[in-house]
């Protein structure tokens, strides 16, 4: 007999970036729907690793992650955001940052919290809110600006309240969030218990001289905050799935419990590449938002003549585009015809809104290379 299982996860079904990166290789489109780079990393990060591995580094890493990773971690946010985390205590490499993410909300919310997270959301948060028995409350975001209304954020906070998840730079819409909105932030959770979960996956992708707040860069929000960024976006390698973790002692102290049953410990030789490339090329993660605007310009460029309506992009890789102009399909069916007529795969919005709320956006990743904008380009402009 077959056991009955009742789904944890109704809901849910396959992520949107699997279906569509799917489609695009079944079809032999241009895949702007997932977002990963189509160029290469530098070839002696690849270099390094391969030492690593000859020199035997290829059993167990301890569990908080390799020391000259997290030394390397602790110096780059020292210089950026003026931050002093502890090497032993309060970094913890993980393996993405979705695994970051889920361990942050597994090792704090409980049946019964609330977390509130912003429509359009990342797919991975309220999953991961749910599977741990927690409810999601949304606040909005607006097109064109998708910045936050903070007195609607007020309104969604409640005894239940556990945790807020944000994203800035944010994906999908390219919103970058100022001081200001961290002023906000810290207003509102002061005297309470709320913990912050700070997705800061692009903040090395921040364009047109806006600088990226960091929640580690802010005295009193980083005290109850879980920070993660990943190697994946910073250094062109999303396949290695590596990230990290900051967070004060105690929450620290939660986080590695649950890490340590979630995943244990992550791929050795490749946290010691980094840890040296970090090192040798600091430049590299500095030079990344320069490299990204040239992109984001570049690819807007190819657009200008088409007849989709670009949304401001100020940082991540990803550009919004509305397409009113074109047709009045669902955003879904947009997408997939896109795909299979156009030979262009993109990503509809609607995904990533509780309701599937449509306007009529579709979301197009730039992290390619030039030819590859050109040709997406010429597609484009046909349609
Ligand atoms: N958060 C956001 C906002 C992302 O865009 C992504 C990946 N694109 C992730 C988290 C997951 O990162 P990783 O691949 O390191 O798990
Ligand atoms: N985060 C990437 C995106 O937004 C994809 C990551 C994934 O496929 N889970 O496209």
């Amino acid at each position: 007999m077959n056991p009955r299982l009742p789904s944890k996860l109704p809901q849910v079904g396959t992520t949107i970036f699997t279906v569509m990166s799917k489609l695009a290789a079944d079809c032999g489109a241009i895949n702007l729907s997932q977002g990963f780079p189509d160029f290469s990393a530098p070839q002696h990060l690849f270099d390094l690793v391969t030492q690593h591995i000859a020199a035997g580094r290829n059993q167990y890493a301890p569990l908080p992650g390799v020391a000259p990773l997290r030394e390397a971690i602790a110096e780059k946010v020292a210089d950026l955001y003026r931050a002093n985390y502890d090497v032993d205590q309060e970094i913890t490499v993980t393996a993405g940052a979705t695994q970051a993410i889920f361990t942050a909300i597994a090792a704090c919310v409980r049946p019964g919290d609330e977390v509130i997270v912003f429509a359009p959301v990342y797919d991975s948060y309220v999953p991961g809110i749910e599977l741990n028995g927690g409810k999601a409350l949304y606040a909005h975001l607006q097109a064109p600006d998708y910045l936050p209304d903070w007195d609607e954020v007020a309104s969604l906070i409640t005894p239940k309240t556990r945790m807020i998840i944000i994203n800035s730079p944010h994906n999908p819409s390219g919103a970058v969030w100022s001081a200001a909105d961290l002023e906000r932030l810290a207003a509102l959770l002061r005297n309470t218990d709320i913990i912050v979960v700070s997705d800061e996956v692009y903040e090395h992708v921040v364009f047109d001289g806006m600088h990226h707040q960091s929640l580690a860069a802010h005295e009193e929000l980083r005290q109850r905050s879980f920070v993660v960024s990943s190697f994946g976006k910073t250094y062109h390698i999303t396949g290695w799935k590596i990230a990290y973790c900051l967070a004060p002692r105690e929450l620290m102290q939660e986080f590695r419990k649950a890490h340590q049953f979630v995943v244990f410990v992550v791929n050795h030789p490749m946290q010691l590449a980094l840890a040296d490339f970090m090192r040798e090329h600091p430049e590299f993660a500095r030079g990344l938002a320069a490299f990204y605007q040239a992109k984001r310009d570049f690819f807007r460029n190819q657009l200008s003549g088409s007849r989709f309506e670009l949304l401001p992009c100020r940082g991540t890789y990803f550009q919004l585009v509305h397409y009113g102009a074109i047709s009045d399909e669902p955003d879904t069916v947009f997408a997939q015809r896109m795909t299979r007529e156009h030979g262009v795969a993109v990503i509809p919005v609607s995904v990533f809104y509780p309701q599937g709320d449509d306007h009529r956006i579709v979301r197009f990743c730039f992290a390619k290379n030039e030819e590859t904008l050109v040709a997406a380009g010429t597609r484009l402009r046909a349609v």
